[in-house]
């Protein structure tokens, strides 16, 4: 029997504000949010028995996005910083630092969120 896909994430939170200038309601407003950010990695397991060690991964998470948009002003890391842009940039930093993403879910508030998974092979 082969060995089930074995999965791992870790989550991050942050502060940032943000304004969506095309929004018809309050979202034109400056506001902020406090973002969660889950990030899945997926694959075999090493001869230590994980897939990658949570601390690995923490350091990539919080050097590549964290540390870069906690307390910012998201309109200046995007033009257009909806959840579903910032999930993009951030699957872009991550994968462009090496990691093999498996899901990336950014939430935006409690109740409202956006998931990426990888594109369909060809
Ligand atoms: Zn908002």
């Amino acid at each position: 029997m082969p060995a089930p896909r074995t999965r791992v994430t870790c989550t991050f939170t942050f502060e940032a504000a943000h304004r969506l200038v095309w929004h018809p309601g309050k979202c034109r407003n400056l506001h902020g949010h406090s973002y969660r950010l889950d990030v899945s990695v997926e694959g075999p397991l090493d001869a230590n028995g994980v897939v990658m060690d949570f601390d690995t991964l923490q350091e990539v998470v919080r050097t590549e996005v964290i540390d870069v948009w906690d307390h910012r002003d998201l309109n200046e890391v995007l033009d257009n910083p909806t959840a579903e842009l910032l999930a993009r940039r951030a699957w872009e930093l991550l994968t462009g630092a090496g990691l093999d993403l498996a899901a990336l879910r950014l939430w935006e508030t409690t109740d409202s969120w956006v998931d990426l998974a990888p594109a369909a092979a060809d």
